[in-house]
């Protein structure tokens, strides 16, 4: 399988490239996107084929149909990593929430969010690459909270692979925090910054674009890489759990096999949402794909009315701060899937220079008949937390909350939805512990007691043993400082 570029081809870059080098260079020609040159077509066959199947079997039959030039054995290795997932046999159980909606759960890995389910075997894939062509990478990673956890359990004491993870010094839950700085192994670095989350990602941006910073790792033996979602490493290994959630509701009967249903997915960078796209057009039956957003809404705006406009947007706080993003980088790969390079690299350059684009009305019913979009504010989620626990005793965090306000909105009667469910209540304990009682200000800790007592669910161990770690990462500076730090570390 190649991949070929969104935005056409410069001198630069060779006009093909194959998974390992797309994962190793994720950004293609002006600054696009790889995409791959052709889906493999699964159609019902290959569902029939996987009814039986494990989640990991299925996996791997998908990722030897994409031939990507990765062994089997290594493939193999990366997916044994699900095993380690609160239950080996299903590492994402899909739950029956009401009639006609349920949700499957991303978040069982053991940073407890979504990202583990790409970025665990992504680690393995990657270090597998450096150590063949024997080189030696530093990732750079800047998080708001979920994937900077992600990143450092994957990479811990990988061969041929160094991490350094910038995160805003009090822009995180205590639990996010915690997670990060009580990781102990000599290839992470961890580095808060006095700061928000822009300074980290703007410092990240800076030092990923900086030849002078590359030519000094260069001295080191070192290149430069980051583990952000844009990367196809990541995107492949989110097809997977779509199909899987949709063979789940065969095997449970809940519906028959070549039915449509509508996948719900809260978004922000539109890697999950992605996925999905690229599940459809691989063959599984789907009705729509409906985007969720919170107050950050631009992807509402660009599905209802064709405009991408960030002319008089801020990214504003909300309290599900993983979807706080404007500017969606995997929406480009949908551009070009449905119009086209020129097209894509005109409508990006627009984005790029006049923070504007607009879609045609032809181009707007195409995105249509994919997609469909709503947002949902903090305090309507907050309401959808406390009903749904209260009504249907499931209990679930703001980022998939975001979800049950498009489930009512956008969804025809008699059509299932599957909304997935991003992260576990844990990691946003004190909005759920607000949502379900009131209570005010709390400690990530006071508010993991009070919906331990409410909810009646026991904190996760992994989660209590937080609070009483060894604290590995010390290091919080000035943004300033940020390339002098990584430097040292190396
Ligand atoms: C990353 C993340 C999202 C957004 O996912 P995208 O693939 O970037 O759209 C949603 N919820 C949580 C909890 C996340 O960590």
């Amino acid at each position: 399988m190649n991949f070929i570029q969104t935005r056409g081809i410069d001198t630069n870059k060779p006009a093909k490239a194959a998974f390992s080098e797309v994962i190793l260079d994720p950004i293609a020609s002006f600054g696009g996107l790889y995409v791959p040159e052709k889906l493999p077509e699964l159609g019902e066959e290959f569902l029939q084929k996987h009814l039986q199947s494990s989640y990991k079997e299925l996996a791997l039959d998908m990722l030897l149909r994409f031939e990507v030039d990765i062994e089997k054995e290594i493939l193999e290795e990366a997916l044994a990593l699900y095993d380690k997932f609160d239950d080996g046999k299903n590492p994402v159980p899909v739950v029956k929430v009401k009639e006609d909606l349920f949700v499957s759960e991303l978040y069982h890995g053991p940073t407890r969010a979504f990202k583990d389910m790409a970025l665990q075997p992504f680690g393995v894939v990657l270090s597998s690459i450096a150590q063949k062509r024997d080189e030696n990478y530093l990732i750079l990673a800047a998080t708001s909270g979920d994937t900077g956890p992600a990143a450092l359990e994957t990479f811990k004491n990988r061969a041929n692979v160094k991490v350094a993870c910038l995160y805003p010094d009090g822009g995180t839950s205590d639990v996010q925090r915690l997670q990060m700085v009580t990781e102990d192994a000599p290839n992470l670095k961890v580095i808060g910054i006095h700061g928000v989350f822009d300074d980290a990602q703007s410092a990240l941006k800076r030092l990923l674009a900086s030849q002078d910073f590359k030519n000094t790792l260069k001295e080191k033996h070192t290149m430069l890489s980051a583990a952000n979602s844009v990367n196809f490493g990541r995107i492949i290994f989110q097809i997977i759990y779509h199909i899987h959630s949709y063979l789940e509701l065969v095997r449970t009967n809940e519906i028959t096999m070549g039915e449509k249903v509508y996948l719900n997915v809260p978004s922000g960078n539109f890697g999950n949402a992605l996925g999905g796209y690229y599940a459809w057009k691989m063959g599984l039956p789907v009705e729509k794909i409906i985007i969720s957003s919170n107050e950050n809404n631009v992807l509402t705006r660009l599905i209802k009315d064709g405009k991408y406009d960030l002319r008089q947007s801020e990214v504003v706080s909300t309290t599900s701060p993983a979807m706080d993003i404007l500017k969606s980088s995997n929406v480009e790969r949908v551009l070009y899937d449905l119009f086209g390079t020129e097209r894509t690299r005109e409508l990006m350059q627009n984005l790029e220079e006049q923070n504007f684009y607009e879609l045609t009305q032809e181009e707007l019913i195409k995105l249509q008949e994919c997609f469909d979009a709503d947002f949902c504010t903090g305090e309507e989620g907050k309401k959808y937390i406390k009903d749904t626990f209260e009504k249907n005793n499931y209990l679930m965090d703001p980022h998939t909350a975001t979800c049950m306000k498009s489930y009512e909105t956008c969804t025809k009667d008699g059509i299932k939805t599957i909304a997935y469910s991003t992260a576990e209540w844990t990691k946003f304990s004190p909005v759920i512990a607000n949502a379900l009682t009131g209570a005010q200000n709390m400690s990530d800790i006071e508010a993991l007691e009070t919906i331990s007592k409410t909810a009646s669910l026991p904190i996760p161990q992994m989660v209590k043993d937080l609070f009483s770690k060894e604290i590995a990462q010390k290091t919080v500076i000035e943004k300033e400082n940020i390339e002098d730090e990584i430097l040292k570390f190396l």
